[in-house]
């Protein structure tokens, strides 16, 4: 596959409003005229293709927004859907039709986890959670029944990366499909270039940037992409969690400055986690050398963006990280709250929240504690006054 530069490839993407406007309209309409009755049965029966028909199906705005995804993540195409647990559901759902199997890593999102272990076995889908980057306990793990592979670039929230190569490498061995969450690496991993074979977001976090509303995003080869909105089996066509126009466009807009707002996220992020370190602290950060899986992090990585927003510290127990995040908050270094990508820094203690689906045992063996706090940085302001923020908070503690 083409190396490409994901920032160039989003702004070569270029629509034009209806007189010329430098940013295309959104188009709302519902449903399409078509002037011909018979063009719309050829529409229906599969046997002509490239018409607007009805808003679930398909959507000028909303394609838009898919052409820049695609180009992000070298795709030959992607589709908006209404948010991330959509573009992950509808992709399990269309490649598990008729049941089967799945390996996914154990450090998944919490509503992922969630979805795999409460929901996915009552449709028939079975699914094992293994150590991902464990090539043997993957390969123990494959049936006859098994179809994909499924991971996250960097997890959620434990910050563990993905060997994306290794992964393809065993997907194609065993004719299976790889996908990957690139949910906290928009831009600075592409791993449909490292051997992926679809790639979901929850556009929520980093493409959004502004924690004001729920997309997801799928991207992937074309074929594929067009059986999610097949009249008589796409998942998103049928079940029906389509992305709107207006949110499709609010994106589109967002994501030519999502270049700038990574490279931002990471430059603070490094700084504050180089910080932490200085201060013994147990911070976990892409960027620093002593992450547990720095290699593979060398490995797919580009480093044009940096590591990104997302780190952790380990405060040993849930007290302390909640005293820590409560002074944190009072002295405005962050917000005490779910979700991450914002341009504001957010915090929150995941084991008791976005990852309490994960079953307590299960966390612990994993190395999820309840002392974890997960920071989400944000680039409002000056980063060395956000530390000073940050080291007056700890001389009190
Ligand atoms: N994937 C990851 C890695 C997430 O962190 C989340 C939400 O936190 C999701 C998927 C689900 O996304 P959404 O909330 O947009 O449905």
């Amino acid at each position: 596959m083409k190396k490409h530069l994901p920032d160039q490839a989003i702004r070569e993407i270029q629509h034009f409003g209806e007189e010329g406007g430098v940013v295309p309209v959104i188009d709302v309409a519902a449903t399409s005229t078509f002037l011909d009755p018979q063009d719309m049965e050829r529409t229906f029966s599969g046997d002509l293709h490239g018409c607007y028909l009805y808003s679930r199906h398909s959507n000028p705005t909303v394609n838009f927004f898919g052409q820049k995804i695609a180009a992000m993540e070298n795709a030959e195409a992607a589709l908006g859907v209404a948010s991330g647990m959509a573009a992950i559901a509808c992709t399990i759902d269309q490649l598990t039709r008729e049941g089967g199997h799945i390996i996914s890593s154990r450090t998944v999102y919490g509503g992922t986890y969630a979805l795999f272990h409460n929901i996915l076995p009552s449709r028939g889908v079975k699914v094992s959670f293994v150590d991902i980057n464990d090539p043997s306990a993957i390969e123990q793990a494959i049936t006859s029944e098994t179809k994909i592979i499924y991971t996250e670039t960097l997890s959620n929230p434990l910050l563990n990366a993905s060997d994306i190569p290794m992964l393809a490498a065993l997907s194609k061995k065993h004719s299976l499909k790889l996908i990957v969450d690139n949910t906290f690496t928009p831009l600075l991993v592409k791993p449909l270039e490292l051997g992926a074979d679809i790639v979901v977001h929850s556009c929520t976090k980093f493409i959004s940037g502004a924690s004001d509303l729920i997309a997801g995003a799928i991207a992937g080869d074309q074929e594929f992409i067009n059986s999610l909105i097949d009249v008589n089996n796409g998942a998103v066509m049928l079940t029906g969690p389509v992305m709107d126009p207006k949110i499709a466009h609010e994106l589109y807009m967002r994501l030519d400055h999502l270049p700038i707002r990574m490279k931002a996220h990471s430059e603070v992020a490094q700084f504050l986690a180089e910080k932490m370190q200085s201060k013994n602290l147990k911070v976990i950060y892409p960027g620093l050398s002593s992450h547990p899986q720095s290699e593979y992090i060398n490995k797919t990585f580009s480093g044009d963006f940096g590591h990104g927003g997302i780190l952790t510290l380990e405060c040993e127990d849930s007290e302390k990280a909640r005293v820590l995040a409560t002074k944190l908050q009072q002295e405005k270094f962050g917000l005490y709250a779910v979700s991450l990508g914002f341009a504001r820094t957010l915090m929150s203690c995941s084991a008791k929240s976005t990852s309490s689906e994960i079953p307590e045992q299960e966390r612990k063996e994993i190395g999820l504690s309840d002392g974890l706090l997960r920071m989400s940085i944000g680039f409002c302001g000056n980063k060395e006054a956000m530390w000073e923020k940050f080291e007056k908070v700890l001389s009190t503690l």
